[in-house]
């Protein structure tokens, strides 16, 4: 049988039995195993080379999971579980003992998310197992939204269950939650207003304790290729050695390879093709990559959010 393909049965007996797999969500591929089989999560961790200090998300197909994954009874997260999921919204609480220390990087606190893909959906309840899942990338490259990207960076992965490109492009919101409202430990598609619509905001910015929540590193999503957002000074770099993703407008000068986050200038648009395009030149024979900036609100908060971390390392 083929590393790649579209078995759900095969894919839920490997989970089953204590194995990797792959999996589409709508947000970007996860790279499952059973949350708690330790030993199952430390291949995920020895996959993606990624260091222990980074927790995972917990996947579940049933709100009633949250109380097997959580001894909280905060009334705030089942309102947000109710209003969000299934989708990309991963709610971060207390977690109960059966959660192994592996998952969560030994903190007190476990993030949990309902996937809204229905092959997502469909993988859990045929494993029996709530799947422990980060995205299916190297630690500090960029995520995957489709089967391919996956195979080019992890290709010792049990099995890649393959369902095309995913939909919403970037990683979920992770929230959590103080005595006062809601705090957003990494931005995704449900933005701060979406959260404000049944839960109020906290005045921290962070909580006060156990942050160890590496979506805050400052660099991440990072590609083989130099990559920088367009400015000025960046249009010194020599254009016909240089891949350019636009937003909205076309780019003046002679690029070698023009692609658009979104010509009509949609930002949840630009989000689903974010990751994409960055992989597309990063495969293609451009020397660097320039990128527009977009503007800063709603899904665009996320969108600069991951290309400051994913140009970091070139500043
Ligand atoms: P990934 O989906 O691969 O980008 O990784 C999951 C991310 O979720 C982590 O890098 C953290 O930023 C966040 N996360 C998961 N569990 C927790 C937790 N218990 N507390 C805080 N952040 C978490
Ligand atoms: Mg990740």
């Amino acid at each position: 049988m083929g590393k790649v393909g579209v078995d759900i049965d095969h894919a839920a007996s490997i989970i089953a039995n204590g194995g990797v797999v792959a999996f589409p969500t709508e947000t970007v591929y996860g790279l499952g195993a059973n949350a708690l089989n330790p030993n199952a999560v430390a291949k995920v961790f020895a996959l993606k080379e990624r260091p222990s200090f980074d927790p995972l998300i917990v996947h579940i197909a049933s709100v009633e999971s949250i109380n097997l994954l959580s001894s909280s009874n905060d009334p705030r997260v089942f309102q947000l579980a109710e209003k969000f999921w299934p989708g990309p919204l991963t709610i971060v609480v207390t977690k109960s003992t059966i959660v192994p220390g592996i998952v969560t990087s030994d903190l007190d606190t476990v993030g949990i998310r309902m996937p809204s893909h229905p092959i997502a959906l469909e993988l859990i309840k045929k494993s029996g197992c709530v799947i422990a899942a980060p995205s299916a990338n190297k630690f500090g490259r960029v995520s995957p939204t489709r089967a391919e990207h996956v195979l080019k960076q992890l290709p010792d992965v049990d099995y890649i269950l393959d369902s095309g490109k995913t939909t919403v492009g970037i990683e979920s919101t992770v929230v959590t939650l103080d005595e006062e409202g809601f705090i957003i430990l990494r931005h995704g598609a449900i933005t701060h207003n979406h959260l404000a619509q049944v839960v109020k905001p906290s005045s921290a910015r962070l909580p006060k304790k156990g942050l160890a929540s590496p979506g805050l590193l400052k660099s991440h999503y990072s590609p083989s290729k130099p990559l920088f957002i367009a400015s000025e000074a960046s249009k010194l770099i020599d254009p016909a050695k240089t891949g350019y993703i636009a937003f909205g407008q076309k780019p003046q000068g002679d690029y070698k390879r023009v692609e658009y986050l979104s010509e009509k200038a949609d930002l949840v648009e630009a989000a689903a093709h974010l990751f994409e395009k960055i992989h597309a030149l990063e495969d293609s024979d451009v020397d660097y990559i320039l990128i527009d900036p977009v503007p800063e609100t709603g899904i665009g908060i996320a969108i600069m959010d991951r290309l400051r971390k994913a140009t970091f390392r070139y500043r």
